[in-house]
């Protein structure tokens, strides 16, 4: 498999302003330090709880934001110094999806406006084939081609979705970037919308950087799957190995969460104990030092960098 995507260092702060002179006092460091690869194909799940920074780092993978300092390769190319028109191709290759399916569709435009939008963008296609595109498209995501002419409310948050999904993918992009792409819908309608994904996945090559806050949805589509806390990224492993063989207390805590399906087998509960600490004032040494169990002397003081300690399976923990 070639490689589709690096990310190199990744840092993406933004200044605190406080105050009436409002002038930056100090910093959150949503993005820290991340890397990780991605190659065609495959999915890598990003799992965290809410603050960690996993949306952050997809708008900045994206370009949307861009970061303090690091890289973003895609497909040999470097993105972080491209300017607008630089950016312009690879902003049609890299799509996104977003975790609301409510907010993220404009409701005074049809279902047919808000498809060829993308289209309009880059200048392509002749009414007529926009027309048939957006047809095409509406049957691809399960939806019915009558639905072009219809408003976003007169759908579900799953038929939403698929509009959502639909959109990202007119204008044939090789990367999807889906932040929490089920989160906000209701739990019987999201192994619909994943299994769509999936669909989709095969029928068009596609790549996915998949953000979740917990592991159990990520678990039966991602090839590989990272661990992020408070902007860093703790664990990275194949999927089969991050969830038999967990190595970081944070993920152990994680997947701890995650039901067993298996009749019989039990897993012990692990509760966190304590809150998230403040982004903006985290914990020196290892962030997660405050509320693991495991915490030696070290952890306060130094911080932990990502070490191979399986072929492929990275961690950050001073326990390895
Ligand atoms: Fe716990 Fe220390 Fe490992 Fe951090 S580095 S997860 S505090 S054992
Ligand atoms: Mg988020």
């Amino acid at each position: 498999m070639e490689e589709l995507l690096a990310v190199r260092n990744l840092k993406k702060y933004f200044p605190v302003k406080k105050g009436l002179i409002r002038r930056a006092t100090s910093q959150i460091k949503a993005v820290d330090d991340v890397s990780f690869t991605l190659n065609e194909g495959e999915t890598l799940g990003l799992v965290g709880e809410s603050g960690c920074g996993k949306s952050t780092l997809g708008r900045t993978v994206l370009q949307l934001w861009k970061p303090t300092s690091g890289e973003v390769v895609y497909k040999g190319k470097e993105l972080t110094d491209m300017n607008f028109s630089q950016l312009r191709p690879y902003r049609k290759d890299i799509q996104m999806i977003f975790q609301d399916p409510y907010s993220s569709l404009n409701s005074r435009k049809t279902i047919s406006s808000i498809l060829k939008e993308p289209f309009k963008i880059h200048h392509l296609y002749t009414d007529k084939e926009r027309e048939e595109k957006v047809a095409e498209m509406l049957e691809l995501v399960g939806l019915n081609r009558g639905f072009a002419e219809r408003y976003p409310h007169e759908f579900s948050g799953g038929q939403r979705q698929r509009i959502g999904i639909a959109r990202a993918l007119m204008l044939e992009p090789n990367l999807i970037i889906a932040d929490e792409p089920v989160s906000a819908l209701d739990v019987s309608v999201q192994a619909q919308v994943l299994n769509l994904m999936q669909d989709v996945q095969e029928k068009l090559k596609l790549t996915y950087l998949f953000i979740a806050h917990d592991l159990s949805v990520v678990k039966h589509f991602s090839t590989r799957v990272g661990v992020m806390y408070l902007g860093r990224m703790v664990e990275l492993a194949d999927k089969s190995s991050l969830y038999s063989e967990p190595l970081h207390p944070y993920t152990q805590a994680l997947l701890s969460a995650v039901p067993v399906p298996k009749v019989g087998v039990k897993r012990e509960r692990i509760i966190l104990q304590g809150d998230v600490p403040s982004p903006e004032n985290p914990p020196a040494g290892c962030a997660f030092h405050t509320r693991c169990a495991a915490c030696m002397k070290i952890c306060t003081e130094e911080r932990p960098v990502m070490k191979e300690v399986a072929k492929g399976h990275y961690v950050a923990c001073h326990l390895y």
